[in-house]
């Protein structure tokens, strides 16, 4: 057997965790880096920018998760650059070599090049993020009763109707509905506009068309304004214009219109697609790069199946992680090993889903496509499901209930430094 190699990770998302969960401790010292202390539940985001659930439930402290693995060391610090030749990665805190690297650093908020949109919209890429919009959400209804000036204020624009685009609008049209009346009395809530734009045909475009029917009625229903084939093209703070030439007056922009991946210097501009994905072979190893790799958002791996590569979800980061950290154990535990004992990646899609609202989502599996109740209820079983502490999944699971109980939450507080 060789000798213990150390392997550095950077980034602690689903990819980074499950990674340095899984490798073999008996072979491998793992140096985890991230610029945060914790590890991030992304897909409840939205529940945390519209009060539902606190930032502390969906966000994971990395020293706890790693507390009983006695080789993990973890560096808070930023990733810039990669030095090949030297096996070295640079950060803010200093240089550190390694035997292998893994890069599991994710996407970015997409602005497709549009630096105004950029400086004036809000959005959904953290757990800060998720902050910010509950902060500005309910600050823009103080602003509302406190001030003469109205305008613009009550429009809510979110640009995307993907996923996050439509749960976060389903989400706002919710507490409209129930919480923000009994909150703010004198505002009269039909003039709160919440507006979905979405440059494709239809609402959750990369699902099936039950979905897209299912998520579109949900919608109107619940009395969100839903623009479709319309992008948006300006920003500047106060009026959003679309690609057909009309203007829409608001304070408050989403964009939830797209990804692209995070970059660090060093890798070549031959292995980076045009989204700034890393591109990968099926042992997720960078082009080019004998000891390096890249897992989940970031890397672009084709496959017969993906052509285009995966689908940037959980799922997909988390099984690579696992595949990496077998492949990598049976590099090291056989000297004499041939490709062929390697796996190639393989992604099995178990399905997707979205919720919409209480009692409300869309589950679409190979075999069937459904949605209503039991949607609804297994994505709320599937997500508690994949909550890391057993603490944090009774919390969301007591504050999920008590919601549906009371039509109600109490997390509405707004955390800004006063002198800020
Ligand atoms: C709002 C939202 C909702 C979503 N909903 C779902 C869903 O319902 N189901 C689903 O399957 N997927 C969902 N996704 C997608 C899913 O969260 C991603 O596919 C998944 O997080 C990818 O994991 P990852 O490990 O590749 O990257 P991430 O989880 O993004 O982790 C990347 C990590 O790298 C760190 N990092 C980045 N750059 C550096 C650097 N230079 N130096 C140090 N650290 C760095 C970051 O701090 C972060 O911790 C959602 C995503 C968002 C944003």
């Amino acid at each position: 057997m060789n000798k213990r190699k150390k392997i550095i990770v950077v980034g602690a998302g689903f990819a980074g965790v499950q990674f340095a969960r899984k490798l073999d401790e008996r072979l491998f010292d793992i140096l985890l880096i991230d610029k945060l202390n914790h590890h991030q539940f992304q897909p409840l985001f939205y529940q945390v920018a519209t009060s539902q659930i606190e930032p502390s439930s969906i966000s994971f402290p990395l020293r706890n998760i790693f507390k009983n693995k006695w080789n993990v060391q973890i560096r808070m610090a930023e990733v810039t650059e990669i030095n090949k030749s030297k096996n070295e990665i640079v950060t803010d805190i200093g240089n550190f070599k390694y035997d292998y690297l893994v890069i599991a650093i994710g996407c970015k908020t997409n602005f497709f090049g549009n630096n105004e949109i950029e400086k004036y919209a809000l959005t959904l890429k953290s757990t800060y993020d998720a902050i910010t919009i509950r902060n500005n959400i309910l600050t823009t209804f103080e602003n509302i009763i406190s001030s003469n000036n109205k305008y613009g204020f009550l429009n809510l624009v979110i640009v995307g109707a993907g996923a996050t685009g439509v749960e976060l609008a389903g989400s706002f049209a919710e507490i409209k509905k129930n919480v923000l009346p009994k909150d703010y009395h004198g505002i009269d809530f039909t003039n709160f506009k919440i507006i979905l734009i979405e440059g494709s045909k239809n609402t959750l475009n990369n699902m099936s068309e039950n979905a897209k029917k299912a998520s579109m009625k949900y919608l109107s229903a619940m009395g969100v304004t839903i623009i479709t084939e319309t992008f948006v093209t300006k920003y500047d703070g106060e009026t959003v214009v679309l690609s057909n030439g009309n203007g829409i007056k608001t304070k408050t922009v989403i964009w939830a219109a797209g990804v692209c991946g995070n970059k660090i210097k060093g890798i070549s501009e031959t292995s980076i697609t045009k989204s700034e994905r890393i591109k990968v072979n099926r042992y997720s190893k960078i082009k080019d790069c004998e000891n390096i790799f890249a897992l989940g958002d970031i890397a672009f791996m084709e496959t017969p199946k993906y052509p285009n590569g995966h689908p940037q979800v959980a799922n997909v980061a988390i099984n690579q992680a696992k595949l990496l950290a077998k492949n990598l154990k049976a590099i090291e535990s056989d000297s004499n090993r041939t490709k062929k004992q390697l796996k190639e990646f393989e992604y099995k899609d178990l399905g997707s889903m979205a919720t919409i609202g209480n009692n409300k989502a869309v589950v679409d599996l190979h075999f069937v496509k459904f949605n209503g109740y039991f949607a609804w209820f297994i994505w709320m079983f599937l997500h508690l499901m994949l909550i890391l502490s057993v603490k944090n999944k009774l919390i969301i699971f007591i504050d999920w209930t008590w919601k549906y109980i009371t039509k109600d939450t109490s997390l509405r507080l707004i955390l800004v430094h006063p002198k800020k």
